[in-house]
């Protein structure tokens, strides 16, 4: 269904909101963005971590000098006036600030900011079975950009262009997701996750120096593995470490908690999902599914009651 799109400050209707072909962004891909999902829990809906993806994005802009013209406080309402609004009570949710039409060429210092959030309903990214059984993956040939290059702390539309080529060949080639590598050679994240890696029972994740998106999930579950009592460490990680790894997974707003079962047709462990996995996706769902939120971590969303208001 096309629910309305709040579109700088106000919501219109979907055939509305469009973007005139000289925008700085369609030629430049000068565009920040954030995904955030707002979860149907057994106690009411709430947006996770709507204030930490927020705060990412007006940072992502800040990086590219694009002053983002809404405060977290009117972004925030916003998003939740436009889930409202949509009478939707789980989606998938996508604000974006980009650059639109002004004085032709690369700098954008002269170009307007244009802000809009539109929601939509959404499944599990990887495949609903994913979440069980695992995906496939390779490791890409494309590798994550240099970190004087494409800043990887800004969730920049333009970065994508590298994802996107990832993505592409994993698909092509059989597989559900790649993984790159940094600049230098060591393990830096999928095309749209950030990974972790389980060995001998401790956890590891790359540090952000290898050029990853911060992800607020890769944070999350940094916070229920500390809260389990499990051993989490930022290390560098080689291409060969991966495949003798005994677990490793995904995190992501739309891959959550996704289980990797082979690399490069390595099987991982068992080739299924193992214990440390199961646990923290099940430390996960109890505040994404059951509402289970002693970190504060749920934004909640009253219902509005319509006809449609099942998803
Ligand atoms: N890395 C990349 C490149 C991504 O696009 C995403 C999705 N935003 C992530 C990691 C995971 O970040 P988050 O948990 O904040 O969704």
């Amino acid at each position: 269904m096309q629910h309305e799109i709040w579109f700088n400050g106000k919501l219109i209707p979907f055939e509305k909101a469009t973007v005139h072909v000289l925008a700085h962004v369609v030629h430049y891909g000068s565009s920040v963005f954030e995904g955030i999902r707002c979860y149907r829990t057994e106690r009411g809906s709430g947006v996770f971590r709507l204030r930490e993806h927020l705060q990412r994005l007006v940072d992502s802009g800040k990086i590219h000098r694009m002053q983002i013209p809404y405060s977290i406080d009117e972004l925030e309402a916003a998003t939740v006036e436009t889930i409202v609004n949509a009478g939707l009570r789980s989606c998938y949710i996508r604000p974006v600030a980009f650059r639109g039409v002004g004085p032709m060429g690369v700098n954008p210092l002269e170009n307007p900011v244009e802000t809009f959030i539109a929601v939509w309903e959404w499944g599990a990214y990887l495949g609903s079975e994913a979440l069980e059984n695992g995906v496939d993956v390779q490791v890409a040939s494309w590798h994550r950009m240099a970190p004087n290059t494409h800043p990887s702390l800004a969730k920049a539309g333009g970065n994508y262009l590298n994802a996107s080529l990832v993505k592409m060949d994993a698909v092509l080639n059989g597989f559900d997701e790649g993984i790159m590598l940094s600049v230098d050679g060591y393990v830096a994240e999928g095309s749209g996750e950030n990974l972790f890696l389980i060995r001998d029972g401790v956890i590891y994740t790359p540090p952000t120096s290898v050029s990853i998106l911060p992800g607020i999930t890769r944070d999350s579950v940094i916070t229920l593995a500390r809260e389990q009592g499990l051993r989490i460490e930022e290390r560098m990680i080689t291409r060969e470490a991966l495949y003798v790894a005994d677990e490793l997974f995904f995190t992501g707003t739309a891959a959550e908690i996704t289980p990797i079962r082979s690399v490069d047709h390595h099987p991982i462990g068992e080739g299924r999902r193992g214990p440390i996995t199961a646990a923290l996706q099940a430390a996960f769902f109890d505040v994404v599914r059951r509402g289970e939120d002693p970190h504060g971590w749920l934004t909640p969303v009253p219902v509005r009651e319509t006809a449609n208001s099942a998803a």
